[in-house]
């Protein structure tokens, strides 16, 4: 199986047109798309298929925002800023298949909002708001630093030890609305009848992933002051290590957005997380069990 970048000079150049907010998500979420084809590719070839036709990706320093000529500058232009976890497994460009120069990326563990993180993205949206379009959260499934403060949450003893220092304790600290208000949405919905504790700390490692990206965002926009019609919008998701997929629900049906609005108040943040804990537990104890044990490992 062969991926070849191919440039040709002479070749006529289409550069990309990012003229709002619709365009720019429609890009994010075909790139992810043309991500997993490939890592599906692969898969497949890994367990013998047939190499197939080689995959040609047209590359040109007009449309990819690298210098033309030696020692010449492309001017920033990204289309979209993406906060991400620093999570070596969730490289932002790579899972959005997006070139240098598209995205605006900030990452940090557990994706939280802070001072330093706030003032880029300041600056982002001061220098750069000719081209920028989309303002995104993306947070990820088995996230060390949403299990860690899963973990303060159900053993308030080990609390001492993950958040030891003032930086961590920061961090953990920042997830823990996201952790309670998932546990919240979690036992309205079991009831008295909880499953068992390990069952119980992966399942809220999995609803804790998408109600932390909400809450980020739901923060950002709040802290922008976003809300007026022409200014970037504000949207979340995570992505999966099992699906590939950006996605906004663990309900997986076309219909579900993959990347969707920030929730605009506090009862579109709680209902968001009562629509995240049914779709999960909706799916079956074998697929909770495949999918969520595996955050033990986080
Ligand atoms: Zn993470």
């Amino acid at each position: 199986m062969d991926v070849i970048y191919r440039y040709d000079p002479f070749a006529p150049i289409t550069a990309r047109q990012i003229p709002d907010a619709k365009a720019a998500l429609n890009s994010l979420v075909e790139g992810n798309d043309r991500f997993r084809q490939l890592v599906h590719r692969m898969q497949e070839r890994t367990l013998g298929g047939d190499a197939g036709e080689p995959i040609v990706i047209p590359i040109s320093p007009m449309t990819s925002g690298l210098p033309l000529f030696p020692g010449a500058m492309p001017t920033q232009a990204p289309f979209a800023v993406v906060l991400g976890c620093s999570d070596a497994r969730v490289p932002t460009e790579a899972v959005f298949d997006q070139s240098f120069n598209d995205l605006f990326v900030l990452r940090i563990a557990g994706n939280v909002l802070g001072s330093e993180c706030l003032g880029s993205l300041h600056y982002a949206l001061a220098h750069l708001k000719d081209s920028l379009k989309l303002i995104v959260v993306l947070g990820h499934s088995k996230c060390g630093a949403v299990t860690a403060a899963v973990d303060t949450h159900l053993s308030p003893d080990a609390y001492v030890n993950t958040a030891s220092t003032f930086a961590l304790r920061s961090l953990v600290d920042q997830i823990q609305i996201a952790v309670r208000g998932s546990s919240q949405a979690l036992e309205k919905y079991v009831g008295a009848a909880l499953p068992n504790q390990t069952m119980y700390r992966s399942v809220l490692v999995g609803i804790t992933a998408y109600v932390n990206a909400a809450v980020s965002a739901f923060e950002l926009q709040r802290e922008l002051k976003l809300r007026s019609a022409d200014g970037p919008k504000v949207v979340f998701g995570i992505y999966d290590f099992e699906s590939l997929r950006v996605q906004s629900s663990p309900d997986l049906t076309p219909e579900t957005p993959r990347l969707r609005p920030a929730p605009r108040n506090a009862e579109e943040l709680a209902q968001y997380a009562t629509e995240v804990v049914e779709a999960l537990m909706s799916l079956g104890d074998d697929e909770l069990e495949a999918g969520y044990t595996l955050t033990m490992r986080a």
